[in-house]
C-alpha cells in the first residue's frame, strides 16, 4: 500500500498507458480497413528483433556489464536502434541496471521483485522515486557515443522509433502502417519483452547456481526475452557475455555477440571458467542430495572428485592444444597416447557427473 502514496512520474506514466491503448485501438481498425500490410509487417518483425537485440546485446551485456568490447560501428547501431525502444538512454538504463544487480531484492533495487510482480515488470516506471534515481556510471559517461546518445536521447528516440518506420512505410506507399506496425506496435511489444526480464525471470524457473537472489533460469522466459531467461546464471556470473552457457540453450544475444566477434566488431568476450560454474551448480545440488539423507562427507567427496576430474580433463585438453604442433616431429603413437589420456580423463569426469545425477534424481 506504501507504493500508492508515491508520487507519480507523469511523462512515463502517460506514455506507457497511452501507447498500448492507441496501438490496441488503431491496429485492428487499420487491418479491418486496409487489410494486412505484409511488406511493412516483415520490416516491423525484423526491426523488432533488432530493437530487442540492441537492448540485450547492447544496453545490457555491453554497456551495463562490459562483458565484451565492441567496435564503434556496433556501439553506434546499438545506441541508435536501442533508443527506438523507448527504454531511456543507455547511460540511464545501465545505471539503473547496475543498481539492480548490486542491490537486488532490496529497497534500493529500482525494480525489486519484493515489491510485487507488477512493480518489477513496469510499475516502477510510474513513480518519480524509482525513475529518477541518480545516474552513476562514470565509465559510460566518458564514452563519447554513449554520452551523445544520452544528451540527444529524445530527438534520436522520436526519429528512430516513429520517424524511421513511417519513412519506410512511405517508401512502401503505406506510411500510416509504417507508423502503426513498425512504430507503435513494435515499441509496445519490445518493451514488454524487456520488462519480462525484471518480472518473470525473478519469479519463474530454477535457481540453478545460487539461491541468494530471486533470479531464476527458465527456457520459456529465454524464448520470450532473446536468451535473457537464464537469469539465475546471469545474476551469479554477471560479467559472462553468455546467459545460456550450453550451445543448445536459446540465447540469440550470445549468438549475435559471437557473430560480431567473427565479423571483427567485438573482442575480449568474457567467460567465467567452467570450473567456477560447475562448483556453483554442484553446491546448489548438494543441498538437495543432503536432504535425501546423504552424509556431508559423502557429498563433499563426490563433489571434489567431479571438480578435480573436470580440472584434469580441461588441463590435458589445453596441454594438447599447446603442444599440438610439436607432435609433427613425434611418432603417431605418442599422439595416440595423448588422445587416450584425454579420453580417459573425459570418461572419469562424465562418470562422476552420472553418479551425481543418479543420486540427485532418485
Ligand atoms: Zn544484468
Ligand atoms: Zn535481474
Amino acid at each position: 500500500m506504501k507504493i500508492l502514496k508515491k508520487e507519480i512520474y507523469w511523462p512515463t506514466a502517460l506514455f506507457l498507458t497511452a501507447l498500448p491503448l492507441i496501438t490496441v485501438l488503431l491496429v485492428p481498425v487499420y487491418i479491418y480497413s486496409h487489410g494486412l500490410p505484409i511488406g511493412i509487417l516483415i520490416f516491423s518483425v525484423v526491426f523488432a528483433f533488432l530493437t530487442n537485440l540492441s537492448i540485450t546485446a547492447g544496453y545490457h551485456r555491453l554497456f551495463s556489464h562490459r562483458s565484451y568490447e565492441a567496435h564503434s560501428i556496433a556501439k553506434a547501431l546499438f545506441l541508435l536502434i536501442g533508443a527506438s525502444a523507448w527504454q531511456g538512454s543507455a547511460l540511464k538504463w545501465s545505471s539503473d541496471h547496475r543498481r539492480h544487480h548490486s542491490k537486488v531484492d532490496s529497497d534500493e533495487d529500482p525494480y525489486s521483485i519484493t515489491k510485487g510482480f507488477w512493480y518489477a515488470h513496469m510499475g516502477w516506471l510510474f513513480y518519480k522515486e524509482s525513475v529518477n534515481q541518480t545516474i552513476s556510471a562514470p565509465d559510460l559517461k566518458k564514452d563519447p557515443l554513449v554520452d551523445y546518445q544520452d544528451r540527444y536521447y529524445y530527438l534520436i528516440a522520436i526519429l528512430m522509433s516513429f520517424g524511421f518506420p513511417t519513412l519506410v512505410g512511405y517508401w512502401m506507399d503505406v506510411p500510416l502502417a509504417g507508423f502503426l506496425f513498425g512504430g507503435c506496435l513494435r515499441v509496445v511489444l519490445t518493451q514488454q519483452s524487456t520488462f519480462l526480464v525484471n518480472s518473470l525471470t525473478h519469479t519463474l524457473g530454477k535457481q540453478t547456481y545460487s539461491d541468494k537472489v530471486s533470479a531464476r533460469d527458465s527456457l520459456l522466459v529465454a524464448f520470450l526475452t532473446h536468451g535473457e531467461g537464464y537469469h539465475n546464471f546471469h545474476h551469479t556470473f554477471q560479467i559472462d557475455y553468455r546467459n545460456g552457457i550450453r550451445w543448445y540453450q536459446w540465447d540469440p544475444t550470445k549468438w549475435t555477440i559471437r557473430l560480431l566477434w567473427l565479423a571483427g566488431l567485438a573482442k575480449k568476450l568474457r567467460k567465467i571458467p567452467d570450473t567456477e560454474i560447475l562448483k556453483a551448480r554442484l553446491q546448489m545440488e548438494s543441498m538437495k542430495i543432503r536432504a535425501k539423507g546423504y552424509s556431508d562427507d559423502k557429498v563433499e567427496h563426490l563433489k571434489e572428485n567431479i571438480i578435480s576430474a573436470q580440472l584434469k580433463y580441461k588441463k590435458l585438453k589445453a596441454d594438447y592444444t599447446l603442444v599440438k604442433n610439436q607432435f609433427q616431429d613425434r611418432s603417431q603413437i605418442q599422439i595416440d597416447l595423448f588422445k587416450i589420456e584425454i579420453e580417459k580423463a573425459k570418461f572419469e569426469f562424465q562418470l562422476g557427473l552420472k553418479e551425481w545425477k543418479l543420486i540427485l534424481n532418485t
